[in-house]
């Protein structure tokens, strides 16, 4: 089977186990995890932050900094299906008790939008709008890819608004590798800003948030709180650690699934999303099969898709798909989506 579900199906290989079985460990809880302090302080490094904490999920990652950075009751603007809103069970409802406002469109939203659907504090009425998140890459748009140009007016909209500025980078690696930018100018500007381990790089498990020295002391209360305080977790923080000096080969990824978008583009009745990382996302007209029927008829060929919505089905490329695999796949999923 070609795995094309998602990047998170990735394996550890032989060089990774290794690193975790070799990795030095402690209990985390009483900060003595000497894998979890290095990676900690590398990621506070790569991104140009005070502080960085480790968390088991990227869900985790998100509900946390939306507690740190958030009271119940107030309104945080995001792209349209952003992961918090569509992929987290109603976690920030429940969690932090906020509600979302979406602004833009496919992934992205400009300065303007954000003025739009920002509330006044300290109205009467209006639920007052508290912080803003950018999703970078940006998952259900297609893998869009915000370059720092882009995400620089927003955040200083945001500051003039008197907004915090969350940045769920869980794929912020991949966002790195398709605008040619380092990671640190990527997460320049946020209060928070989230990376995952455990997407298309072979890491088992894995998220950290990083931040001020401040807002990570706060982080590290509601970690707890929610259950997501380890004790030898450096195991997987040197699974992490490995799966970060290899974050360059991201771009066969793009390249991978650029051939999967060009050869479905031309497809009567398909609409490929715009895609600038390794996330093909692609819509079906009602003429042609549903998302349903493609992913069985793609199955039966050997390739795995999702079937993201009625008419929407998603392709992710990864450390486990090589290119002659995305190449076959590409023309079975051509054959899949036509009439
Ligand atoms: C995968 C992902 C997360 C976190 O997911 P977990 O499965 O909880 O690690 C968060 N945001 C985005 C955009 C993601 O794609």
């Amino acid at each position: 089977m070609i795995d094309l579900r998602s990047d998170t199906v990735t394996l550890p290989d032989a060089g990774m186990r290794a690193a975790m079985a070799a990795a030095p460990v402690g209990d985390d809880q009483f900060g003595e995890d000497p894998s979890v302090n290095a990676l900690q302080e590398q990621l506070a490094d790569l991104l140009g932050h005070e502080a960085a904490l480790w968390l088991p999920t990227g869900t985790m990652a998100n509900q946390v900094a939306l507690r740190v950075l958030t009271q119940p009751g107030d309104d945080v603007v995001v792209a349209p299906e952003s992961h918090s809103v569509w992929h987290e069970t109603g976690a920030s409802a429940a969690n932090a008790g906020v509600q979302f406002t979406v602004a833009g469109s496919a992934g992205r939203f400009t300065a303007d939008d954000l003025q739009a659907a920002t509330k006044p504090t300290g109205h009467m009425i209006l639920p007052p709008t508290t912080l803003v998140q950018i999703e970078n890459t940006h998952n259900r748009a297609g893998g869009v890819a915000w370059s720092a140009a882009e995400v620089r007016p927003v955040l200083a909209k945001a500051k003039e608004l008197g907004l915090a500025a969350y940045c769920d980078g869980a794929r912020l690696w991949n966002a790195a590798v398709a605008t040619g930018t380092p990671e640190s100018e990527l997460a320049d500007g946020f209060d928070l800003v989230a990376v995952a381990f455990s997407k298309g790089l072979g890491a088992p498990a894995g998220s950290a948030l990083a931040g001020s020295a401040d807002l990570i002391r706060r982080a590290l209360r509601y970690r707890r709180m929610f259950g997501g305080a380890m004790r030898q977790a450096g195991i997987l923080a040197a699974a992490a650690s490995y799966a970060l000096a290899n974050r360059e080969r991201l771009h066969e990824d793009h390249a991978n699934a650029a051939t999967l978008a060009e050869t479905l583009q031309p497809v009567a009745g398909v609409s490929v999303r715009p895609h600038d990382s390794n996330i093909v996302v692609f819509d079906l007209d009602e003429a042609g099969p549903d998302a349903a029927t493609v992913v069985q008829r793609a199955a039966a060929e050997g390739v795995a898709v999702l079937a993201f919505a009625p008419r929407t089905v998603r392709a992710v490329t990864h450390l486990g798909v090589t290119a002659s695999d995305c190449q076959a796949a590409a023309q079975v999923l051509a054959a899949a989506s036509a009439g």
